[in-house]
Protein backbone atom coordinates (compact mmCIF):
# COMPACT_ATOMS: atom_id res chain seq x y z
CA UNK A 1 0.00 0.00 0.00
CA UNK A 2 3.10 2.33 0.93
CA UNK A 3 3.42 2.64 -3.14
CA UNK A 4 -0.43 3.73 -3.76
CA UNK A 5 -0.87 6.22 -6.87
CA UNK A 6 -2.98 9.09 -6.49
CA UNK A 7 -6.52 8.22 -7.41
CA UNK A 8 -6.54 11.47 -9.87
CA UNK A 9 -3.25 10.37 -11.43
CA UNK A 10 -4.59 6.88 -11.54
CA UNK A 11 -7.81 7.89 -13.49
CA UNK A 12 -5.69 10.55 -15.62
CA UNK A 13 -7.82 13.70 -14.91
CA UNK A 14 -6.67 16.59 -13.29
CA UNK A 15 -7.57 17.87 -9.50
CA UNK A 16 -10.45 20.55 -10.96
CA UNK A 17 -11.37 17.61 -13.00
CA UNK A 18 -15.75 17.58 -13.31
CA UNK A 19 -17.99 15.04 -11.59
CA UNK A 20 -18.63 14.64 -15.31
CA UNK A 21 -15.23 14.10 -16.41
CA UNK A 22 -14.22 11.93 -13.68
CA UNK A 23 -17.23 9.92 -14.63
CA UNK A 24 -16.37 9.67 -18.17
CA UNK A 25 -12.66 8.64 -17.43
CA UNK A 26 -13.37 5.41 -15.11
CA UNK A 27 -16.04 4.68 -17.37
CA UNK A 28 -13.29 4.81 -19.83
CA UNK A 29 -10.82 2.95 -17.88
CA UNK A 30 -12.99 0.19 -16.52
CA UNK A 31 -14.17 -1.05 -19.51
CA UNK A 32 -10.70 -1.19 -20.51
CA UNK A 33 -9.44 -3.02 -17.30
CA UNK A 34 -12.21 -5.27 -16.61
CA UNK A 35 -11.42 -8.28 -16.02
CA UNK A 36 -13.61 -10.15 -17.99
CA UNK A 37 -12.70 -8.02 -20.71
CA UNK A 38 -8.97 -7.69 -20.07
CA UNK A 39 -7.19 -10.97 -19.61
CA UNK A 40 -3.62 -9.17 -18.88
CA UNK A 41 -2.31 -10.33 -15.39
CA UNK A 42 -2.93 -7.24 -13.64
CA UNK A 43 -5.75 -6.53 -15.14
CA UNK A 44 -7.66 -6.88 -12.10
CA UNK A 45 -5.05 -4.98 -9.98
CA UNK A 46 -5.93 -2.23 -12.39
CA UNK A 47 -9.46 -2.73 -12.21
CA UNK A 48 -9.69 -2.64 -8.54
CA UNK A 49 -6.97 0.51 -8.39
CA UNK A 50 -9.78 2.42 -10.81
CA UNK A 51 -12.52 1.85 -8.89
CA UNK A 52 -11.28 2.61 -5.49
CA UNK A 53 -10.48 5.91 -7.25
CA UNK A 54 -13.66 6.38 -8.50
CA UNK A 55 -15.47 5.12 -5.42
CA UNK A 56 -13.74 8.75 -3.46
CA UNK A 57 -13.50 10.81 -6.26
CA UNK A 58 -17.26 10.69 -7.49
CA UNK A 59 -18.28 11.20 -3.75
CA UNK A 60 -18.33 14.70 -3.20
CA UNK A 61 -17.67 13.79 0.86
CA UNK A 62 -15.12 11.59 0.20
CA UNK A 63 -13.00 13.37 -2.84
CA UNK A 64 -13.31 16.72 -0.21
CA UNK A 65 -11.81 14.55 2.34
CA UNK A 66 -9.52 13.22 0.21
CA UNK A 67 -7.80 16.41 -1.37
CA UNK A 68 -7.31 17.91 2.31
CA UNK A 69 -5.85 14.43 3.89
CA UNK A 70 -4.77 12.00 0.71
CA UNK A 71 -5.54 8.69 1.81
CA UNK A 72 -5.19 8.98 4.81
CA UNK A 73 -8.96 10.86 4.82
CA UNK A 74 -10.98 8.04 2.99
CA UNK A 75 -9.23 4.93 3.83
CA UNK A 76 -9.14 3.96 7.70
CA UNK A 77 -6.77 0.79 7.14
CA UNK A 78 -4.21 3.26 4.93
CA UNK A 79 -1.25 2.42 7.14
CA UNK A 80 -2.39 0.33 9.36
CA UNK A 81 -1.13 -2.72 6.98
CA UNK A 82 -4.55 -4.57 6.92
CA UNK A 83 -4.21 -3.80 3.24
CA UNK A 84 -8.37 -3.37 2.09
CA UNK A 85 -10.03 -0.84 0.89
CA UNK A 86 -13.43 -0.74 3.06
CA UNK A 87 -15.98 -1.73 0.63
CA UNK A 88 -14.56 -3.40 -1.95
CA UNK A 89 -15.63 -6.98 -1.96
CA UNK A 90 -13.84 -8.07 -4.93
CA UNK A 91 -15.69 -9.40 -7.97
CA UNK A 92 -17.15 -12.83 -7.75
CA UNK A 93 -19.15 -12.57 -4.36
CA UNK A 94 -18.96 -8.72 -3.73
CA UNK A 95 -18.66 -8.18 -0.21
CA UNK A 96 -21.27 -8.09 2.45
CA UNK A 97 -22.36 -4.83 2.86
CA UNK A 98 -20.10 -3.60 0.28
CA UNK A 99 -20.23 -1.18 -2.39
CA UNK A 100 -19.95 -4.17 -4.93
CA UNK A 101 -19.06 -3.24 -8.35
CA UNK A 102 -21.79 -4.24 -9.82
CA UNK A 103 -23.50 -0.95 -8.44
CA UNK A 104 -21.86 1.42 -10.41
CA UNK A 105 -21.10 -1.80 -13.61
CA UNK A 106 -24.62 -1.75 -13.88
CA UNK A 107 -25.42 1.75 -13.60
CA UNK A 108 -23.07 2.72 -16.99
CA UNK A 109 -23.18 -0.64 -18.53
CA UNK A 110 -26.45 -2.49 -18.00
CA UNK A 111 -27.65 -3.06 -21.18
CA UNK A 112 -31.11 -1.28 -21.36
CA UNK A 113 -33.46 -1.68 -18.55
CA UNK A 114 -30.91 -2.15 -16.18
CA UNK A 115 -31.10 0.14 -12.60
CA UNK A 116 -32.21 3.46 -13.72
CA UNK A 117 -32.27 6.65 -11.54
CA UNK A 118 -35.66 5.66 -10.18
CA UNK A 119 -36.23 1.79 -9.91
CA UNK A 120 -39.70 2.64 -9.83
CA UNK A 121 -40.06 4.66 -12.66
CA UNK A 122 -42.26 3.40 -15.80
CA UNK A 123 -40.58 1.70 -17.84
CA UNK A 124 -41.60 0.18 -21.51
CA UNK A 125 -41.46 -3.26 -21.95
CA UNK A 126 -39.05 -5.13 -24.87
CA UNK A 127 -39.36 -4.67 -28.37
CA UNK A 128 -39.84 -7.99 -30.30
CA UNK A 129 -39.14 -9.10 -33.86
CA UNK A 130 -40.71 -12.08 -35.66
CA UNK A 131 -40.83 -13.15 -39.32
CA UNK A 132 -43.78 -13.80 -41.23
CA UNK A 133 -43.20 -15.84 -44.72
CA UNK A 134 -45.23 -14.83 -47.48
CA UNK A 135 -46.31 -16.13 -50.92
CA UNK A 136 -45.21 -14.02 -53.86
CA UNK A 137 -48.70 -13.06 -54.65
CA UNK A 138 -49.28 -12.26 -51.14
CA UNK A 139 -46.70 -9.59 -51.27
CA UNK A 140 -48.13 -7.44 -53.84
CA UNK A 141 -51.85 -8.15 -53.02
CA UNK A 142 -51.69 -7.82 -49.33
CA UNK A 143 -52.78 -10.75 -47.03
CA UNK A 144 -53.94 -10.82 -43.17
CA UNK A 145 -52.17 -13.26 -41.49
CA UNK A 146 -52.06 -14.16 -37.44
CA UNK A 147 -48.42 -14.53 -36.00
CA UNK A 148 -48.66 -16.75 -32.95
CA UNK A 149 -45.61 -16.01 -30.34
CA UNK A 150 -44.84 -16.03 -26.81
CA UNK A 151 -44.19 -12.68 -25.08
CA UNK A 152 -44.40 -11.74 -21.37
CA UNK A 153 -47.62 -10.68 -20.18
CA UNK A 154 -49.06 -8.86 -17.63
CA UNK A 155 -49.68 -11.31 -15.29
CA UNK A 156 -53.80 -11.26 -15.13
CA UNK A 157 -53.74 -12.67 -11.36
CA UNK A 158 -51.60 -9.83 -9.54
CA UNK A 159 -52.21 -7.03 -12.36
CA UNK A 160 -48.49 -6.40 -12.75
CA UNK A 161 -47.70 -5.58 -9.10
CA UNK A 162 -46.13 -9.25 -8.19
CA UNK A 163 -48.05 -10.04 -5.00
CA UNK A 164 -50.74 -12.58 -3.90
CA UNK A 165 -54.29 -11.09 -4.58
CA UNK A 166 -55.86 -9.63 -1.13
CA UNK A 167 -52.13 -8.40 0.09
CA UNK A 168 -50.28 -5.76 -1.46
CA UNK A 169 -46.82 -4.76 -1.64
CA UNK A 170 -45.16 -3.44 1.76
CA UNK A 171 -42.55 -1.06 2.41
CA UNK A 172 -39.57 -2.24 2.82
CA UNK A 173 -38.24 -2.94 6.06
CA UNK A 174 -35.00 -2.70 5.77
CA UNK A 175 -35.12 1.28 4.07
CA UNK A 176 -38.66 2.03 5.00
CA UNK A 177 -39.50 2.77 1.37
CA UNK A 178 -36.49 5.14 0.87
CA UNK A 179 -34.62 2.91 -1.82
CA UNK A 180 -31.44 3.68 -0.54
CA UNK A 181 -29.71 2.79 3.12
CA UNK A 182 -26.74 4.94 4.63
CA UNK A 183 -23.80 2.97 5.13
CA UNK A 184 -21.10 4.01 8.41
CA UNK A 185 -17.30 3.63 8.26
CA UNK A 186 -15.17 5.01 10.89
CA UNK A 187 -12.45 7.52 9.34
CA UNK A 188 -9.53 9.35 11.61
CA UNK A 189 -11.98 12.13 10.72
CA UNK A 190 -14.45 10.43 12.65
CA UNK A 191 -17.62 8.34 11.21
CA UNK A 192 -18.67 9.06 7.38
CA UNK A 193 -21.99 7.88 6.46
CA UNK A 194 -22.50 6.97 2.51
CA UNK A 195 -25.45 6.17 1.02
CA UNK A 196 -26.22 3.15 -1.04
CA UNK A 197 -29.31 1.13 -2.92
CA UNK A 198 -30.67 -0.86 -0.47
CA UNK A 199 -30.09 -4.19 -1.19
CA UNK A 200 -33.03 -5.91 -0.07
CA UNK A 201 -35.52 -3.82 -2.22
CA UNK A 202 -33.14 -2.65 -5.20
CA UNK A 203 -34.00 0.76 -4.64
CA UNK A 204 -37.92 0.31 -4.69
CA UNK A 205 -38.75 0.67 -1.52
CA UNK A 206 -41.01 -1.66 -1.74
CA UNK A 207 -41.07 -5.63 -0.60
CA UNK A 208 -43.19 -8.29 -1.71
CA UNK A 209 -43.90 -10.22 1.19
CA UNK A 210 -46.62 -12.46 -0.01
CA UNK A 211 -45.71 -13.34 -3.72
CA UNK A 212 -48.68 -13.96 -6.66
CA UNK A 213 -48.15 -17.69 -7.24
CA UNK A 214 -48.65 -17.35 -10.63
CA UNK A 215 -45.65 -15.08 -11.18
CA UNK A 216 -43.71 -15.56 -8.51
CA UNK A 217 -43.61 -11.76 -7.91
CA UNK A 218 -41.98 -11.01 -11.27
CA UNK A 219 -45.67 -9.25 -12.02
CA UNK A 220 -45.21 -11.05 -16.00
CA UNK A 221 -45.77 -13.88 -17.16
CA UNK A 222 -44.68 -15.82 -20.18
CA UNK A 223 -48.03 -16.39 -22.38
CA UNK A 224 -48.92 -17.08 -25.65
CA UNK A 225 -50.12 -14.20 -27.54
CA UNK A 226 -51.83 -13.67 -31.19
CA UNK A 227 -51.72 -11.00 -33.48
CA UNK A 228 -53.24 -10.56 -36.98
CA UNK A 229 -51.05 -8.51 -39.44
CA UNK A 230 -52.56 -6.66 -42.10
CA UNK A 231 -50.28 -7.21 -44.61
CA UNK A 232 -50.40 -3.93 -46.85
CA UNK A 233 -50.14 -4.43 -50.74
CA UNK A 234 -46.55 -4.20 -52.25
CA UNK A 235 -44.29 -4.95 -49.35
CA UNK A 236 -40.90 -6.72 -50.37
CA UNK A 237 -38.73 -9.21 -49.13
CA UNK A 238 -37.09 -7.83 -46.19
CA UNK A 239 -39.49 -5.15 -45.04
CA UNK A 240 -40.56 -4.79 -41.79
CA UNK A 241 -43.81 -3.68 -40.09
CA UNK A 242 -44.07 -2.07 -36.20
CA UNK A 243 -47.17 -3.09 -34.13
CA UNK A 244 -46.91 -1.04 -31.23
CA UNK A 245 -47.65 -2.24 -28.31
CA UNK A 246 -47.52 -5.90 -29.63
CA UNK A 247 -44.08 -6.26 -27.50
CA UNK A 248 -43.40 -7.38 -24.27
CA UNK A 249 -45.05 -5.76 -21.04
CA UNK A 250 -43.53 -2.90 -19.23
CA UNK A 251 -42.92 -2.55 -15.65
CA UNK A 252 -44.34 -0.08 -13.22
CA UNK A 253 -47.16 0.32 -15.34
CA UNK A 254 -45.45 1.18 -18.31
CA UNK A 255 -46.27 0.68 -21.52
CA UNK A 256 -45.86 -2.67 -23.87
CA UNK A 257 -43.06 -3.10 -26.47
CA UNK A 258 -43.56 -3.07 -30.06
CA UNK A 259 -43.46 -5.92 -32.32
CA UNK A 260 -41.43 -5.46 -35.76
CA UNK A 261 -43.19 -8.40 -38.36
CA UNK A 262 -40.15 -8.74 -41.16
CA UNK A 263 -41.72 -10.08 -44.39
CA UNK A 264 -40.24 -13.11 -45.79
CA UNK A 265 -41.19 -13.16 -49.39
CA UNK A 266 -40.99 -16.39 -51.34
CA UNK A 267 -39.96 -15.88 -55.06
CA UNK A 268 -41.72 -17.28 -58.37
CA UNK A 269 -41.01 -19.36 -60.61
CA UNK A 270 -42.53 -17.20 -63.58
CA UNK A 271 -41.85 -14.29 -62.28
CA UNK A 272 -39.10 -11.35 -60.91
CA UNK A 273 -39.81 -8.74 -59.12
CA UNK A 274 -37.50 -5.45 -58.18
CA UNK A 275 -39.81 -2.96 -56.34
CA UNK A 276 -43.13 -2.04 -57.73
CA UNK A 277 -41.65 -3.72 -61.61
CA UNK A 278 -42.21 -7.33 -62.34
CA UNK A 279 -40.48 -9.08 -65.54
CA UNK A 280 -41.65 -11.86 -66.98
CA UNK A 281 -39.28 -13.59 -70.35
CA UNK A 282 -41.33 -14.73 -72.58
CA UNK A 283 -40.12 -17.34 -75.00
CA UNK A 284 -41.20 -17.08 -78.73
CA UNK A 285 -40.20 -19.43 -81.35
CA UNK A 286 -38.57 -17.92 -84.73
CA UNK A 287 -41.72 -17.84 -86.14
CA UNK A 288 -43.77 -16.01 -84.47
CA UNK A 289 -40.43 -13.54 -84.13
CA UNK A 290 -40.00 -13.00 -87.52
CA UNK A 291 -43.66 -12.62 -88.68
CA UNK A 292 -45.41 -11.53 -85.31
CA UNK A 293 -48.34 -12.82 -83.32
CA UNK A 294 -50.57 -12.22 -80.48
CA UNK A 295 -49.71 -14.10 -77.45
CA UNK A 296 -51.34 -14.28 -74.00
CA UNK A 297 -48.78 -13.58 -71.61
CA UNK A 298 -49.35 -14.59 -67.91
CA UNK A 299 -49.13 -11.36 -65.37
CA UNK A 300 -49.84 -11.09 -61.50
CA UNK A 301 -53.29 -9.91 -62.51
CA UNK A 302 -54.21 -12.77 -64.57
CA UNK A 303 -53.18 -13.60 -68.62
CA UNK A 304 -53.15 -10.21 -70.77
CA UNK A 305 -52.92 -10.17 -74.81
CA UNK A 306 -49.44 -8.79 -76.22
CA UNK A 307 -48.88 -8.42 -79.77
CA UNK A 308 -45.87 -8.98 -80.91
CA UNK A 309 -44.61 -6.97 -84.33
CA UNK A 310 -43.19 -8.57 -87.08
CA UNK A 311 -39.27 -8.86 -86.77
CA UNK A 312 -39.02 -9.13 -82.81
CA UNK A 313 -35.51 -9.72 -82.22
CA UNK A 314 -34.54 -11.82 -78.81
CA UNK A 315 -34.49 -9.32 -75.24
CA UNK A 316 -36.71 -7.16 -76.27
CA UNK A 317 -38.91 -5.51 -73.71
CA UNK A 318 -42.34 -5.05 -74.23
CA UNK A 319 -43.74 -3.05 -71.06
CA UNK A 320 -47.26 -3.31 -70.21
CA UNK A 321 -48.23 -0.65 -67.94
CA UNK A 322 -50.44 -1.08 -64.67
CA UNK A 323 -49.65 -4.95 -64.87
CA UNK A 324 -46.96 -4.45 -62.07
CA UNK A 325 -46.84 -4.67 -58.05
CA UNK A 326 -48.81 -2.11 -56.10
CA UNK A 327 -46.61 0.74 -55.16
CA UNK A 328 -46.66 1.00 -51.29
CA UNK A 329 -48.06 4.29 -50.08
CA UNK A 330 -50.66 4.41 -53.14
CA UNK A 331 -48.21 5.27 -55.76
CA UNK A 332 -50.33 3.18 -58.39
CA UNK A 333 -49.19 0.13 -59.78
CA UNK A 334 -46.25 -0.51 -61.18
CA UNK A 335 -45.66 -2.57 -64.57
CA UNK A 336 -44.83 -5.86 -66.15
CA UNK A 337 -41.54 -5.84 -68.00
CA UNK A 338 -41.89 -8.68 -70.84
CA UNK A 339 -38.17 -10.21 -72.12
CA UNK A 340 -38.50 -12.06 -75.26
CA UNK A 341 -36.07 -14.72 -75.58
CA UNK A 342 -35.84 -16.12 -79.32
CA UNK A 343 -35.47 -20.17 -78.91
CA UNK A 344 -34.22 -21.97 -81.72
CA UNK A 345 -36.09 -25.12 -82.43
CA UNK A 346 -34.59 -29.10 -81.91
CA UNK A 347 -35.63 -31.87 -83.67
CA UNK A 348 -37.26 -30.64 -86.68
CA UNK A 349 -38.92 -33.41 -88.94
CA UNK A 350 -38.17 -33.59 -92.50
CA UNK A 351 -41.19 -32.04 -93.78
CA UNK A 352 -40.40 -28.87 -91.29
CA UNK A 353 -36.47 -29.53 -92.71
CA UNK A 354 -37.75 -29.23 -96.34
CA UNK A 355 -39.37 -25.42 -95.49
CA UNK A 356 -36.28 -24.56 -93.76
CA UNK A 357 -34.29 -25.14 -96.55
CA UNK A 358 -36.40 -23.82 -99.06
CA UNK A 359 -36.62 -20.41 -96.54
CA UNK A 360 -32.41 -20.22 -97.04
CA UNK A 361 -33.15 -20.94 -101.31
CA UNK A 362 -35.63 -18.21 -100.98
CA UNK A 363 -32.99 -16.13 -98.80
CA UNK A 364 -30.20 -16.94 -101.72
CA UNK A 365 -28.00 -18.71 -99.04
CA UNK A 366 -26.83 -22.05 -99.47
CA UNK A 367 -26.92 -23.72 -96.06
CA UNK A 368 -23.74 -26.51 -95.45
CA UNK A 369 -25.28 -29.28 -93.29
CA UNK A 370 -24.48 -31.38 -90.37
CA UNK A 371 -24.83 -34.80 -91.24
CA UNK A 372 -26.91 -35.92 -87.83
CA UNK A 373 -25.12 -39.88 -88.27
CA UNK A 374 -26.64 -42.82 -87.42
CA UNK A 375 -28.34 -42.08 -83.89
CA UNK A 376 -29.83 -39.01 -85.24
CA UNK A 377 -31.66 -40.98 -87.97
CA UNK A 378 -32.98 -43.61 -85.41
CA UNK A 379 -34.14 -40.85 -83.36
CA UNK A 380 -36.28 -39.52 -86.25
CA UNK A 381 -37.16 -43.38 -87.24
CA UNK A 382 -38.73 -44.26 -83.12
CA UNK A 383 -40.34 -40.55 -83.57
CA UNK A 384 -42.01 -41.64 -86.28
CA UNK A 385 -43.19 -45.17 -84.96
CA UNK A 386 -44.69 -42.91 -81.88
CA UNK A 387 -47.07 -41.20 -84.23
ZN1 LIG B 1 -48.75 -12.16 -10.64
ZN1 LIG C 1 -35.38 -1.31 0.77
Amino acid sequence: MADKRDYYEVLGVSKSATDDEIKKAYRKLSKKYHPDINKAPDAEEKFKEISEAYEVLSDSQKRAAYDQYGFAGTDPNYGGGAGGFGGFGGFSGGGAGGFGFEDIFENFFGGGGGRTADPNAPRQGADLQYSIKLKFEEAIFGAEKELKYNREDTCATCHGSGAKPGTSPQVCSKCHGSGRINVERQTPLGRMVTQQVCDVCHGTGKEIKYPCPTCHGEGHVSQAHTVKVNVPAGVEDGQQMRLQGQGEAGSNGGPYGDLYVVFSVESSKTFEREGSEIYYELPLNFVQAALGDEIEVPTVHGNVKLKIPAGTQTGTNFRMRGKGAPKLRGGGMGDQHVVTKIVTPKNLNEGQKNAMRDFAKASGQHINEQDEGILGKMKDAFGKKKK
